[in-house]
């Protein structure tokens, strides 16, 4: 049986220095790090982890702005609000929760925002920087995970590391930032032949995929040890439940350690945006 990452005990440990970091930086420098969070429409999911974000802000002493915008919010007038908040120096780091509404380009909004205060590293700035090992702001999933990774087996150097997924802000960033960590990497995706088979080769295997329980435990080499990103709301037997991208019941009994969700990578994705917002705002005061 694989022994579980527990990810929400990691993240309150990260939190606590976090807010012992925060206090120092107040008490030293008379500076409260800020973080202002953007909600566009009323999508349920959204509307949890924005709470979430605001709550873990409150408990450490980050300040929170919350701006809640209609579904109907056009695209100049997130833009507009975009500028607001990168000139006003009260705000060191801006969220925009997505996805966004139909009528509003994802790709303009994040473009838009300072990179200075793009807490979530999504800028073409802050990706740059991250896959030519310049890394400033760092997506906080793949942050959150390769932390635990560390904690879990310590130098990662030489391992083969297989990613499922390869998008912008979980699959790519996590390839990079193993690449940094001198892991031999492979990311395969939709269009990937005899996936199973690679990922059998995997010492890491990170799944990213947004598919429930896809990775099943024939996929996953003994001894393996597994990242579970993906968050999947499925009814079953009668039940809403929250799922991986794992099957988690097979596969921990094949992998030596394994992310559960609820409880893995999402607890470290807050954790992670608090410890990017102390970071912006240190780097934004001239502090290391
Ligand atoms: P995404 O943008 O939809 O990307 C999914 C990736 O999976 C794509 O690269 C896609 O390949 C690949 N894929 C789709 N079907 C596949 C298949 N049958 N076999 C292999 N690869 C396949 O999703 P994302 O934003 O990266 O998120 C992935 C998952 O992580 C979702 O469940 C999301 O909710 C979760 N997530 C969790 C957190 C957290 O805090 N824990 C944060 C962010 C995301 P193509 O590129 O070829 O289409």
């Amino acid at each position: 049986m694989a022994t579980i990452i527990d990810g929400k005990a990691f993240a309150d440990t990260l939190c606590d220095k976090l807010t012992g970091e925060i206090s120092q930086l107040q008490q030293q420098h008379q500076l409260t790090p800020t973080l202002a969070v953007v909600l566009v429409g009323e999508d349920p999911a959204s509307q949890v982890y924005v709470r979430n974000k605001v709550r873990r802000c409150e408990q450490l002493g980050i300040g929170s702005i919350e701006h809640r915008l209609a579904p109907t919010t056009t695209q100049t007038e997130l833009l507009d609000l975009i500028d607001r908040m990168n000139r006003d120096g009260d705000v060191n780091g801006i969220l925009v929760q997505l996805p966004l509404p139909p009528q509003i380009d994802e790709k303009s909004v994040i473009d838009a925002i300072d990179p200075a205060k793009d807490v979530d590293g999504f800028h073409l700035i802050n990706s740059g920087a991250l896959a030519v090992g310049e890394n400033r702001l760092v997506p906080c999933t793949p942050l959150g995970s390769l932390m635990l990774l560390k904690d879990q087996l310590g130098d990662l150097s030489g391992k083969h590391a297989v990613v499922i997924g390869r998008s912008n802000i979980v699959g790519k960033p996590m390839a990079s930032l193993l690449l940094q960590e001198n892991c031999t990497v492979t990311i395969v995706h939709s269009r990937t032949r005899d996936i199973e088979a690679i990922c059998r080769q995997a010492d890491i295997l990170v799944a990213a995929v947004g598919i429930p329980r896809i990775v099943k435990a024939n996929w996953v080499k003994p001894g393996a040890t597994v990242i579970d990103v993906g968050i999947n709301r499925i009814e079953e037997e009668g039940k809403n439940r929250l799922v991986g991208d794992v099957d988690f019941e097979p596969v921990s009994q094949v992998a030596a350690a394994i992310t559960p969700v609820p409880g893995g990578v999402g607890p470290m994705t807050i954790a992670c945006l608090m410890y990017n917002t102390l970071a912006a705002a240190r780097a934004q005061n001239g502090l290391n």
